[in-house]
């Protein structure tokens, strides 16, 4: 059985202890990933401090000809990244097209987009003030050395987020992939790693210590970071004690508002894939959705239809459009929120029971006769369950939308795109969607507000958030 090496200044590195990664859909072992001791973390930074100098002296051009290099291999392996993707984390092969499944070949395919688009931005030096006797002018230094710790939803996709506009301003980075599924990233990092001079990309796998001790290290003075809240936190204390700077993009509930003048048949599709895209395993994706009593019905139909339509099993097979649920812990969590939604008197419209057999299967399931304060709507589900709230007052559901301490996305859906963006400006989130859910684009900052995270990621504003600003001052 293959062991997938961490690259480390450029080199395959392997550790005493190893584990493993199976396919979430069959249980089939995929191969064994190091766990990095904490000296081998210590090496992966000191490999990045050391080519920080070299890398952010190149010039500007060099930096962004290595990066659209990058992108170019990308493009060359979309094909047995996907198959990564799929085989590791679940998501269907999918497609790229419009009416395609957005599976792990957007995911693939989106990896070259977000890194093409940062190449192509620059932080020019800006002239802050001047006038007879001064001039001031604003200049963005890397902070050195980033460590980004990455996710298991969209595994190289958002270490594709948090690498290249570090590279691109002139950081190193030492990444490090979630256990649940290390293997992708090590493929990716490996292949993209030809573009790039040794120690500029650098990775360290575990479980355990291994984020915890990647951060502590005194030569990491950015951290980025995607995952729970209660992590996010852990991240913001150890931060705070070393002042070292952090990005946060937590979880989130988000809520989706149907408004009175909506279509359901319209809509449907938009809300399925905004609250079901990649199992329901997305931050930015609805997990609440408050319907008007007048619609319910309609909308909660129109859901069904889809959600018994989709077939649902092992991604690399053709024609499958729902993959499982990533992991065990996962699992258990959505399982035990069905649970108690049922006890509680819910009503399950479709799904609620896992199937038997391998595979972390999960239906797509609609749970109504539900109402907030119960754990299933108040807590973050992330995986294939919908709870849909009635309501009768606009002013109530926008209540209810805000109430609780997350807010990274939410959405409105309703024809009057005036009385929707009325709607959005009230809705506390970082991003608020109208007639669509989850939709990010690489030049549109995308980030939490409340307990969904800090700062922001994407576009100038995500760039800068990777660099520090340093001010010249000159008398005249
Ligand atoms: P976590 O948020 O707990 O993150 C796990 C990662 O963080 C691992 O790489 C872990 O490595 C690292 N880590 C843990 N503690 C620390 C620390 N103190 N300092 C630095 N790194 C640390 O994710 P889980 O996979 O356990 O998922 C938990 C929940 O998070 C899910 O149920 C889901 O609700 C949410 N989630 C949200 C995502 C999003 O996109 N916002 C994505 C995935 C999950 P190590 O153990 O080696 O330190």
């Amino acid at each position: 059985m293959t062991t997938y090496p961490n690259i480390v200044a450029g080199q395959p590195v392997l550790s005493a202890t190893t584990f493993e990664s199976r396919n979430p859909a069959t249980g089939e072992l995929l191969g064994r990933v190091p766990q990095s001791s904490p000296e081998q973390v210590a090496q992966a930074v000191a490999a990045a401090q050391a080519a920080q100098v070299a890398w952010a002296a190149l010039p500007d051009a060099e930096r962004q000809a290595a990066l659209n290099r990058v992108a170019d291999i990308l493009h060359a392996e979309q094909e047995h990244l996907a198959e990564w993707i799929t085989r590791e984390q679940g998501k269907p092969l999918g497609g790229v097209g419009p009416d395609q499944v957005p599976g792990a070949r957007f995911e693939a395919y989106a990896c070259e987009v977000w890194t093409r688009v940062p190449a192509s931005l620059a932080l020019p030096v800006e002239v802050a003030f001047e006038d007879d006797t001064r001039r001031d002018e604003v200049h963005r230094q890397p902070y050195g050395v980033v460590a980004a710790i990455a996710p298991w939803n969209w595994p190289l996709m958002i270490a594709i987020w948090q690498i290249i506009p570090a590279l691109r301003a002139g950081n190193t980075v030492v990444i490090k992939p979630s256990e649940h599924t290390s293997i992708g990233t090590l493929e990716m990092v490996r292949l993209i790693s030809a573009a790039l001079p040794p120690g500029v990309l650098n990775t360290v796998t575990g479980a355990g210590e291994v984020g915890a001790t990647l951060i502590a290290q005194p030569a990491v003075r950015k951290i980025l970071f995607t995952g729970s809240t209660a992590t996010g936190r852990r991240i913001a204390a150890l931060a705070g004690e070393r002042l070292s700077a952090c990005t946060l993009e937590l979880g989130g509930n988000d809520a989706a508002i149907v408004l009175p003048d909506a279509d359901p048949a319209e809509i449907a599709m938009g809300l399925f894939w905004g609250a079901f895209l990649n199992m329901g395993q997305t931050c930015a994706a609805i997990k609440r959705l408050y319907v008007p009593d007048a619609l319910h019905d309609a909308v909660v139909g129109a859901l069904q239809g889809l959600a018994q339509a989709m077939p649902m099993g092992d991604g690399l097979q053709p024609g499958i459009a729902m993959g499982p649920i990533q992991n065990l812990m996962q699992f258990d969590k959505v399982v035990s929120l069905v649970e108690s939604a049922k006890a509680g008197g819910a009503r399950i419209v479709c799904g609620g029971e896992a199937p038997v057999g391998p595979g972390y299967f999960y239906p797509i399931t609609l749970v109504t006769d539900i109402d907030d304060g119960a754990p299933l709507v108040d807590q973050e589900q992330f995986g294939p369950v919908l709870p849909i709230v009635r309501y009768r007052d606009l002013d109530d559901a926008v209540a209810r939308a805000n109430r609780l301490d997350v807010g990274l996305g939410a959405s409105v859906w309703g024809r009057d795109a005036d009385q929707a963006r009325a709607v959005a400006l009230r809705l506390q989130a970082g991003t608020v969607w109208i007639n669509q859910h989850g939709a990010v684009h690489p030049m549109v900052p995308f980030g939490g507000l409340k307990g969904s995270g800090l700062g922001v990621e994407f576009g100038l504003e995500g760039l800068k958030s990777v660099t520090q600003t340093r001010v010249i001052s000159l008398k005249k």
